[in-house]
C-alpha cells in the first residue's frame, strides 16, 4: 500500500510510519520536499511522485523520490534519467495510462505503450517497473473492471514483447474507493489517501 500524503502534516506522516507504513505518495513537489526535510530523522521512508510532472521540475524529482508513477511522455523520462543522481540507484517509474480514453485526463494511450516502452528501455538511469492508471471513479463497477483488466493485459503483453526492457512487475491502480477490484485484478500498489486518513480539505482549501 502506497500512503497519498497530499495535504496531510508531517506528523500525520509521522504517525503512520510508527504504525509500519513506510511508503508515501505526493502530487506536488514543493509541498513534497517540505515534509522530507521536516522528516529527515526517519532512515526509511519511501517517497513516490504520483502527481503531474511539469519539464522543469524533472532535476528535483530525480534527486529526491525513489518512484515516480505518473511519466506519461518520453521527454519526461529522458529528463529524469539524465536528472537521475548517479550515487543513487536507478529510478522506478511507471507509465501512466489514460485508460478511460478522456481527452482532458493525463496520461499516454495503450497504441502509444510499445513505443514508449521500447524507447525508455535505452534510458540507462531508470528502471521501468510497470504502469499506473487514474480510472475515473464514477463508473459502473462492471467498467472498473474491465479498466483495470486492460492494465493488467497491457503489463502482460510489454513483458512479453519487451523482456529486457525493465522488471515490469507493478502494476500502480485502485484508490479508497476501489481498492478492493484493483486488488482482484492484480493492483502490486494501491494508492489510498482518504481512506487511511479520512477526507482530505476542499480544493480551495488547500495552501
Ligand atoms: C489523491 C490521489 C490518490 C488517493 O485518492 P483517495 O481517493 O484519497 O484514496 C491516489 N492516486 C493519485 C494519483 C492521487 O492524486
Amino acid at each position: 500500500m502506497l500512503a497519498v500524503s497530499k495535504t496531510r502534516s508531517p506528523d500525520e506522516l509521522r504517525e503512520a510510519h510508527q504504525s509500519g507504513q513506510t511508503a508515501f505518495g505526493e502530487n506536488y513537489l514543493q509541498e513534497a520536499l517540505e515534509k522530507m526535510e521536516a522528516l529527515a530523522d526517519i532512515a526509511d521512508l519511501e517517497w513516490h511522485f504520483i502527481g503531474p510532472i511539469q519539464s522543469n521540475k524533472t532535476r528535483q524529482i530525480a534527486a529526491s523520490f525513489s518512484w515516480v508513477h505518473s511519466v506519461d511522455r518520453l521527454k519526461i523520462a529522458r529528463r529524469l534519467s539524465e536528472h537521475r543522481p548517479e550515487n543513487l540507484p536507478p529510478l522506478n517509474i511507471c507509465l501512466q495510462v489514460n485508460i478511460d480514453g478522456e481527452d482532458t485526463k493525463s496520461g499516454c494511450t495503450l497504441e502509444s505503450l510499445p513505443g514508449l516502452v521500447e524507447a525508455i528501455s535505452e534510458l540507462p538511469r531508470l528502471s521501468l517497473r510497470g504502469l499506473m492508471a487514474i480510472p475515473a471513479p464514477d463508473q459502473p463497477e462492471s467498467t472498473l473492471r474491465a479498466r483495470f483488466r486492460s492494465m493488467a493485459n497491457a503489463l502482460k503483453s510489454l513483458k512479453q514483447d519487451f523482456p529486457a526492457a525493465g522488471p515490469l512487475d507493478t502494476l500502480s491502480m485502485g484508490m479508497s474507493g476501489d481498492l478492493e477490484l484493483a486488488i482482484a485484478e492484480g493492483a502490486t500498489w494501491v494508492r489510498v489517501g482518504t481512506a487511511l486518513f479520512g477526507p482530505r480539505p476542499p480544493k480551495g482549501d488547500q495552501s
